[in-house]
């Protein structure tokens, strides 16, 4: 029976990313307030939010200095744009302190308000300086398998998953996926991991051949798969991908939106990952979700044949009207203003050995095919037989059981592809919250073994 709130939603609003039909049964979760790591909903009952929302709201809730931020600069200029020689201070102050922060050479910033408009807009740039080099044949993007880039069409086109693919008549053309680097389920017998990764560093090579390497553009690449189940690649694997990229010559796209700004526990997810991209897409915790913003790194090189093709159009024709919107802007040089003065990345750095030990034991959890992750960031999979992995009908929705069931011990977690439950907690996260999101996660994939058994499932 939906409460009255539940039954005006779902006579009125299109869920993203939810079953439509069931939703109308269930009625969703409706969240009203949040401090720290907890949010609470309608009815008062609180939940751990071990997805910072979604991989974003990295300093928590309620903090009270982004508010601040928010509203001084609302107060002073809610909105200018930075279109046709306009600017405002928030946009130069961010814009700076980026270059600052970057882990690879970069020139400029350009601003978006979200991840997928971040990754639309490296697409275009791309083709725009290769166009400005007298190289149009070379347009291709290659991207991977269970990758995550977005919704839009451009970037679901880059998104490797069928589910942003199908009925929606994506990819477009011109864009490829390679190999995912995913050791557990796609190493063959007897590999090892640097194997593993010579075999996708082959893979990849072998595609821009059979492309044609003067056609082949760029590649983009997660340092972490993130909604593809959060996917860790060998450590050798981005030398060896980045070896061939420079042999053909194909720009590299760094897809940072969920690994910028501490979850690894640096500041960039690249740099634990020695991963070297030439341009970097950023959003989420750049402004720890409290405002939509989001960016493109922009290398020098590249800028340059921008400011080579502009000269020739008059004008640089891409931009959003909220393209570093001085709110999210002002809220973003805050964020990163407490990033550094409280330490946030080193604090992180500290709690990993806690949070890896956890997430490693729930492999001896009967469910629990795998349980990976990188920093504070993890997944676990669900298998049927962990001898063999054989994985559960998808139609069962185990892992969708299992998020329920967390739910049910207030625990907000996300089930995505491949019955594996990420989890992705506030980098504020404490030792104590670290531990109660584990024993809420245990106590749930016990509920789902439960299940499992009653239904005659194993
Ligand atoms: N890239 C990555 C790696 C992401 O995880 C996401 C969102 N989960 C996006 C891009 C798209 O960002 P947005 O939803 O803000 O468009």
């Amino acid at each position: 029976m939906l409460t009255n709130l539940q039954a005006r939603d779902v006579e009125t609003l299109v869920h993203p990313y939810t079953n439509l039909v069931a939703v109308r049964e269930t009625g969703p979760l409706i969240l009203e307030r949040g401090k720290g790591v907890w949010v609470h909903d309608v009815d008062g009952k609180p939940y751990l939010e071990g997805m910072a929302g979604l991989w974003c709201t990295a300093l928590g809730y309620g903090n009270e200095e982004l508010v601040e931020a928010a509203a001084a600069q609302m107060r002073k200029l809610p909105f200018t744009h930075i279109f046709g020689g306009k600017s405002h201070d928030p946009a130069i102050e961010l814009a700076e302190k980026l270059k600052e922060m970057a882990p690879v050479p970069i020139s400029k910033v350009f601003f978006t308000s979200s991840g997928s408009e971040a990754n639309d807009t490296q697409m275009k740039l791309v083709w725009y300086m290769n166009n400005a080099l007298g190289r149009p044949k070379k347009k291709k993007i290659i991207s991977r398998m269970r990758a995550y880039h977005g919704v839009t069409i451009a970037s679901a086109s880059l998104t490797g998953l069928a589910g942003n693919h199908n009925d929606f008549d994506l990819p477009i053309a011109g864009v490829r996926h390679t190999t995912c680097p995913h050791y557990y389920r796609l190493a063959e017998a007897g590999e090892t991991e640097e194997d593993f990764a010579t075999r996708l560093a082959a893979d990849l090579e072998a595609l821009i051949i059979a492309e044609g390497p003067e056609t082949v553009a760029a590649f983009i690449a997660e340092p972490v798969l993130g909604a593809g189940g959060v996917i860790v690649p060998p450590k050798s694997y981005y030398p060896k991908i980045e070896a061939v990229l420079k042999k053909y010559d194909v720009f590299f796209i760094g897809d940072e939106v969920i690994t910028g700004f501490g979850r690894l526990g640096t500041a960039f997810g690249c740099e634990a990952l020695e991963m070297k991209p030439n341009s970097i897409s950023i959003a989420k915790a750049l402004s720890s979700a409290y405002q939509p913003i989001g960016g493109v790194m922009i290398p020098e090189d590249m800028y340059q044949a921008m400011l080579q093709e502009s000269s020739k159009l008059g004008s640089f024709g891409h931009g959003y009207t909220y393209s570093g919107h001085p709110v999210a802007a002002a809220v973003a040089v805050k964020t990163l203003e407490i990033y550094e003065r409280e330490s946030i990345f080193e604090r992180v750095r500290a709690k990993i050995p806690q949070f890896d030990a956890r997430r490693a034991a729930l492999e001896d959890h009967p469910l629990v095919g795998e349980a990976r992750g990188a920093g504070l960031v993890g997944a676990v999979e669900l298998v049927a037989d962990k001898k063999t992995k054989q994985q559960f009908d998808p139609k069962l929705g185990l892992a969708a059981k299992c998020v329920a069931f967390c739910q049910e011990e207030g625990l907000i977690l996300r089930n995505v592809f491949g019955d594996a439950i990420t989890i992705c907690p506030p980098l504020v996260i404490s030792p104590a919250e670290i531990d109660e999101l584990f024993d809420r996660l245990t106590r749930a994939l016990d509920k789902t073994l439960d299940w499992a058994v009653r239904e005659k499932l194993l």
